[in-house]
């Protein structure tokens, strides 16, 4: 499958997080060509200032493969991942991260910092941007253009 067909599946899930007053990012995460887990933003719902999309779909998977270590999965999510994320994403030893809109406030993928390139992290992640990003941007942007007024 291209990486647009997870990404809208990805996008789905941002809809689904807008739906419930969530900052709308959605995340994917495929293994072996199937999405296996999906999950968005939960940070008012939960209460829970790390309830990002990326964790959310880390957990879910996580909890699904019984183990926290997601070798050889590939992320897909709406919004270029932050620090934490990025974090938790080269903990979980995901494979490749694939991201729609850079996040020119918080993005760690490049955008803030790169923070995939430091070299004392054992494992590597191989990150794509820009897939479906206008789509994801301007979800965004109505969200945050919407709760201003
Ligand atoms: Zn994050």
């Amino acid at each position: 499958m291209p990486s647009t067909h997870y990404m809208q599946e990805a996008l789905r899930q941002a809809e689904l997080a807008q739906a419930m007053g969530e900052v709308p990012v959605g995340a994917v995460l495929v293994l072996n060509d199937q999405i296996i887990a999906r999950a968005h933003n939960q940070n008012i719902t939960l209460n829970d200032p790390s309830a990002h999309a990326e964790i959310m779909v880390l957990r879910a998977a996580g909890a699904l493969l019984n183990n926290y270590r997601l070798l050889h999965t590939q992320l897909y999510v709406t919004l270029e991942p932050c620090l934490m994320c990025l974090g938790a994403i080269v903990h979980a030893r995901v494979g490749r991260v694939v991201f729609g809109a850079s996040d020119p406030k918080t993005g760690a993928c490049g955008s803030c910092v790169s923070a995939h390139a430091f070299s004392h992290h054992n494992h590597r992640v191989e990150v794509e941007g820009g897939v479906l990003a206008d789509t994801s941007a301007l979800m965004l942007k109505t969200f945050f253009s919407a709760r201003r007024r």
